[in-house]
């Protein structure tokens, strides 16, 4: 499958228009297998900056991808198909963050009773895999 059909997939299956702008959207998270800045989506795309905002938080909001706010404050973006429980990697050289494989919930500790779980926010930090090549 391309990563238009997927993007068409993805919105269609929220019962949701692949209006063209949600799907060039759409393809470059897909393309870029990581989760990218809103700057980083606009290096690659011929998108007005407001389209672009409306899109991304579109689809967050839909749950076809999920925001990621860094220590730096930049929000990324990256697609996701279950509920977002995993953790982020951000290398400390290339500033770069990347999705780490869903796993069990990672929690520090058991919640207080009757505390419901919705999200878990954690970034680890070191070196990506290309950094620590270079040396
Ligand atoms: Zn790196
Ligand atoms: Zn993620």
């Amino acid at each position: 499958m391309t990563s238009d059909d997927r993007a068409r997939a993805l919105i269609e299956a929220r019962q949701a228009r692949p209006t063209a702008a949600r799907l060039q959207v759409l393809r470059a998270l897909l393309d870029a297998g990581r989760p990218l800045s809103h700057q980083e989506v606009q290096q690659s795309l011929e998108l007005d900056r407001v389209t672009l905002y409306r899109v991304l938080d579109w689809l967050a909001d839909t749950g076809i991808a999920h925001r990621i706010n860094a220590a730096d404050r930049i929000t990324r973006f990256s697609v996701s198909s279950a509920p977002h429980c995993h953790a982020h990697f951000q290398c400390e050289q290339c500033g770069r963050i990347f999705c780490l494989p869903e796993g069990a919930p990672i929690l520090p500790g058991p919640l207080p009773e009757g505390f419901v779980l919705r999200e878990i926010e954690m970034t680890v930090k070191g070196v990506c895999a290309d950094c620590a090549h270079q040396g």
